[in-house]
């Protein structure tokens, strides 16, 4: 049962305790409150945009309000539409959704707070930005709010806007990617432990990374994991424990960088069981 009609049975009072008029005005009210509810206002980023049929987009946005959302934008497509370029990959915007009763939202507002134009006019950062996009498409499916999830999200698109470009560089080894990464797996539960040997407790001589132990592991007790270096393991440590802003500051280093991915990709396969393509690219 929908929740306006049990909420209009909880207050409908007894038939003889009110007049008509009286009635008629809280029914008036119920029906006010039940259509605010599906209508709200919220930051969203757009993770992912494809068409549907002549001009309308569905969307894939991760919103301030209520975690990832689905959302039809009608009109999109028309040379005229009030929406005009908002709406793509990237967008940070502030919208205002309708909830209906099917599953997609529908978009009946839209204003723009960040375009992050420059992120997808060069090669390598919309490399970075897409590895970026397709962890948070894959990481937070559900429909929930996570205010840091969030946050993270806009503050890696903003310092992403100012990364040099390093093209040709493979954008998978850049430190920003791998530092907003590390943090997601590690809001969403899915970080490895790094800190001490997952089988035996020592602290030093770690030496590789056994995902299915869920860590690192110290040299006596490696099965044949991935090998990590010292740099490595200090520098995602370091990726970790200090703002995404500061992330092309951790001296990862070419092996540090490889390392850091090695246990990027391997958290998503063993504890969430995909790839990034975008990290293939
Ligand atoms: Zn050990």
């Amino acid at each position: 049962m929908p929740i306006c009609s049990i909420l209009a049975r909880l207050r409908t009072p007894p038939s003889a305790a009110l007049q008509p008029p009286e009635q008629c005005l809280i029914r008036r009210a119920e029906h006010y409150t039940c259509r605010v509810a599906r209508t709200y206002r919220t930051d969203a980023v757009v993770l992912r945009s494809f068409r549907l049929g002549e001009a309308d987009r569905v969307l894939h946005l991760y919103t301030l309000d209520r975690g990832r959302v689905g959302a039809v934008a009608k009109g999109v497509r028309k040379t005229k539409s009030r929406f005009g370029g908002r709406l793509e990959p990237f967008s940070h915007v502030e919208l205002v959704l309708h909830q209906g009763s099917g599953e997609l939202h529908t978009v009946t507002g839209v204003s723009l707070v960040r375009p992050h134009h420059r992120t997808r006019e060069d090669s390598y950062r919309l490399g970075v930005g897409l590895i970026g996009l397709e962890s948070m498409l894959r990481l937070f499916t559900e429909q929930e709010a996570n205010e840091r999830a969030f946050t993270a999200l806009t503050r890696f698109l903003d310092r992403l806007d100012e990364v040099e470009s390093r093209a040709p560089a493979r954008p998978a080894l850049d430190p920003l990617a791998l530092s907003f990464q590390l943090k997601l797996l590690w809001l969403s539960g899915y970080l490895p432990h790094l800190g001490s040997c997952v089988e035996c407790g020592e602290t030093e001589g770690l030496v590789a990374y056994v995902p299915a132990a869920g860590g690192a592991v110290c040299r006596a007790c490696d099965p044949g994991g991935i090998a990590l270096s010292l740099h490595g393991l200090r520098g995602i440590r370091t990726l970790l424990s200090t703002p995404l802003a500061e992330a092309h500051g951790a001296d990862l280093g070419e092996r540090g960088a490889r390392d850091a991915l090695a246990v990027v990709t391997g958290s998503y396969e063993h504890h969430g069981g995909f790839r990034l393509r975008t990290l293939s690219a």
